[in-house]
């Protein structure tokens, strides 16, 4: 309401403006638009290392992220998981703006309330409306919280690993049938996807792999976006986040590629890729900015306020402010 207020002043005092006769600004010139995005989907591709995705000047095995989607968005190539740089910690960075050390293996809940809980506080939506997918059956502790007043309240509805049961590990053609199915059947609001296969093959051990699914993985991006923009739920009023949980260590560091986990400038270094009707396209920011950021932004697209999130506002990605 609050917002809203602000909102309808800022609105009143740039008519009266726009109607000062002495300049030739019309009225669709000085007043901004109202923002468009409706709808916030973010893709979690699990664990590439920059130096397979963005910072390859060829972008070899992105191609649809490099030459499709980046010309359509703002892409952050200085965006780090300051925290730990596991699956599980950075993916709860993101959710609930802060860092902290939970369990890797799907036993610990993180302490604050995530973006799916205060959206669906604060809109009243039903949580069908709030979806969270995984490949990774662990990650279906984003859908809860620690915290009193929080615990087992306003959680989203998930989907994690196969069955759905929160445990054990799908594959992304699994995981992909159920985003499809969710965003047809669903049209949640508020959407988190986990895509697997590029941390599990690097896991594995095998190079050819792990840049396969690189390759796999940038394909299903592209799958999104488009279908984003033809359907006609999201179309037009839709934004998507692609990002990381968390990079892989340099080479020359421990066993380079194959893990994860420590400090080393590999396994933080990630990438944001940031598309929708609110933003700038084709632009490419390289001030830092990091996991914790991206529920202040989602706070902001969607109408919530987040007091328990670290992050901080990014500056340069909306078209209007
Ligand atoms: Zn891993
Ligand atoms: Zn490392």
């Amino acid at each position: 309401m609050k917002r809203l207020l602000i909102f309808s002043v800022a609105i009143a005092g740039l008519l009266s403006l726009s109607f000062v006769p002495s300049g030739k600004r019309i009225l669709k010139d000085v007043l901004p638009e109202p923002q468009t995005t409706q709808n916030v989907i973010i893709l979690i591709i699990d664990g590439p290392r920059m130096t397979e995705t963005f910072s390859d000047p060829s972008g070899q095995f992105i191609p649809h992220l490099k030459n499709d989607l980046k010309p359509q968005g703002v892409l952050f190539t200085n965006f780090k998981n300051n925290g730990v740089t596991t699956t599980n910690s950075g993916h709860a960075a993101i959710t609930t703006g802060t860092y902290q050390r939970i369990k890797n293996d799907g036993t610990e809940l993180p302490k604050y309330p995530s973006i799916f809980q205060y959206y669906l506080k604060e809109s009243k939506k039903s949580k069908d409306k709030a979806w969270i997918v995984a490949s990774k059956g662990k990650l279906n502790v984003l859908s809860n919280a620690q915290k009193k007043g929080w615990a087992n309240c306003f959680m989203p509805s998930d989907y994690c690993g196969p069955q759905g049961n929160g445990a054990d590990y799908a594959g992304d053609i699994t995981t992909w049938v159920k985003v499809m199915d969710v965003l047809n059947n669903e049209q949640p609001n508020l959407m988190l996807i986990n895509l697997l296969e590029v941390d599990t093959q690097a896991h594995g051990g095998s190079w050819e792999k792990y840049l396969q699914a690189i390759r796999n993985t940038d394909d299903y991006a592209f799958k999104l976006w488009n279908y984003l923009q033809t359907n006609e739920h999201y179309m037009g009023n839709t934004t998507l986040i692609i990002t990381n949980d968390h990079g892989r260590h340099l080479d020359g560091r421990r066993t380079g590629y194959k893990e994860h986990g420590d400090g080393c400038a590999g396994c933080r270094d990630i990438y944001m890729l940031a598309l929708g009707p609110d933003f700038y396209q084709d632009k490419v920011i390289t001030e830092e900015y990091e996991q914790l950021d991206i529920s202040v932004l989602v706070a902001d697209l969607l109408k919530f306020d987040m007091p328990t999130s670290k992050g901080r506002k990014i500056e340069g990605l909306f078209r209007k402010e």
